[in-house]
């Protein structure tokens, strides 16, 4: 795999790699708006092309050797450090950490060796990093896996694979620097490997943010970014085209609405809309598809395994009128219409669903709102009532 590549070679490599990577790295972050950690990563790439550096200098240089191979296994302790906090920075971006601490390893390394003088030797300087790369790789792999509770994209998988697939390369490496023997890789197989491992890590970072921003961007294409649910455009993706025998469409429309608005502003009335949508949420089973359909118009799309579509929309007008939201002392009521109807057979199509409910709520309207229509039915609910909305203003 390595024949014709001599140690000093792979040690140039090895270093230019780690340039080559800050570059990727610095790029990324500079171009991408949610990057935290990535120049912690490029910061560390370039901690640890300067460790190397100074390796090779420590060779040429006999009388710095001392100075300059413990300056090296400092770089290198505070560079894994730096690597292993920049994933578990990407990977939770929210996440609160003090990075001075870092520098903590790479103090005590210091302290260890002026007083030991460990770092004299090349092999327990090997030993030292590669090791320490062990653990704070394994670290990482375990905060990316873990944070997938909380973010799960699927490409945390792959970069914890990797960090996890390094973490064994450091382990076997450090092993054998530690014995002196080298039955698994010799140096320059480990050294070339550890380079491929660092190009890989880099590329699955840029693979990790691009998901990111790609999951991000598909959110805010589908989500309604007042109530948080699905759009219109996402509902027409995710109902089924062709609805089964049974299941159903809910048109929902707020009453009076726009009086709402006149009276009490513009801004409760964003309040109402969102806390509506919440209390739909909570009452609808975890099947059912709820979607703001433009305005103060909702579209709820439920399967026939989520029982009878008229308790789900009875019990929905029923919620929305006992839901009171509050301002400047105001105690707003608001009501809604509900329109359903069902695929009766076969080959309906959801455009025709959406068709007919719209039209039962067209009907609800006319017949005095806050109430149910039921396109197949024709089942007119609840008691008649002219005015949706109420305040306790006492003026009024
Ligand atoms: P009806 O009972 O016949 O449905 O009467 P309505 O007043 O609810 O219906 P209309 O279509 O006349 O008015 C809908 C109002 O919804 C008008 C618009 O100002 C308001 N609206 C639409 N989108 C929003 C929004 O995002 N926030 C707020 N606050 N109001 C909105
Ligand atoms: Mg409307
Ligand atoms: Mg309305």
């Amino acid at each position: 795999m390595t024949s014709g590549l001599d140690l000093p070679t792979v040690l140039f490599l090895q270093k230019t790699s780690y340039i080559a990577g800050a570059l990727t790295l610095g790029y990324l972050r500079r171009t991408s708006t949610d990057s935290r950690g990535v120049g912690l990563l490029a910061a560390s790439f370039l901690m640890l092309a300067a460790g190397a550096t100074l390796a090779g200098y420590a060779e040429l240089y006999p009388a710095l050797y001392g100075a300059l191979s413990l300056v090296n296994i400092a770089l290198a302790v505070s560079g894994y450090g730096l690597l292993a906090l920049a994933f578990v920075l990407i990977s939770n971006p929210g996440r609160k950490f003090n990075t001075w601490y870092v520098f903590l390893p790479a103090a005590a390394t210091l302290v260890v060796g002026l007083a030991t003088d460990f770092h004299l030797d090349n092999t327990y300087r090997a030993a030292t990093f590669t090791l320490l790369g062990c653990l704070t790789m394994a670290a990482a792999a375990w905060v990316v896996r873990r944070d997938a509770s909380r973010e799960p994209l699927p490409i945390r998988k792959l970069v914890a694979a990797i960090l996890a697939a390094t973490s064994l390369l450091s382990l076997v490496m450090g092993l054998e620097f530690s014995f002196q023997s080298f039955p698994v890789l010799d140096v320059v197989e480990g050294f070339s490997l550890m380079i491929l491992s660092k190009f890989v890590l880099a590329i699955a970072i840029v693979m990790f943010i691009s998901e990111r921003q790609r999951v991000k961007i598909q959110k805010l294409a589908d989500l309604d970014p007042l109530t948080g649910l699905h759009n219109r455009r996402s509902f027409n993706a995710n109902a089924p085209n062709n609805p089964q025998p049974g299941d159903a469409v809910l048109f929902l429309d707020l009453d009076h609405f726009k009086q709402l608005n006149d009276r009490h502003g513009h801004a409760l009335g964003d309040e109402v809309l969102s806390t509506m949508a919440e209390a739909v949420q909570s009452v609808l089973p975890p099947s059912a598809l709820l979607a703001r359909h433009g305005g103060e118009e909702f579209v709820v799309f439920l399967p026939a395994s989520a029982g009878d579509a008229l308790l789900h929309a009875e019990r929905i007008r029923k919620t929305v009128s006992g839901l009171r939201v509050s301002s400047l002392g105001f105690e707003v009521k608001v009501t809604t219409s509900v329109g359903i109807a069902r695929a009766l057979h076969h080959g309906s199509t959801l455009q025709d669903l959406c068709r007919r409910a719209d039209r039962a709520l067209y009907l609800a309207k006319a017949a005095g709102r806050d109430r149910v229509c039921d396109a197949d039915r024709d089942i007119l609910q609840k008691k008649f009532t002219t005015r949706a909305w109420v305040h306790d203003d006492p003026s009024n």
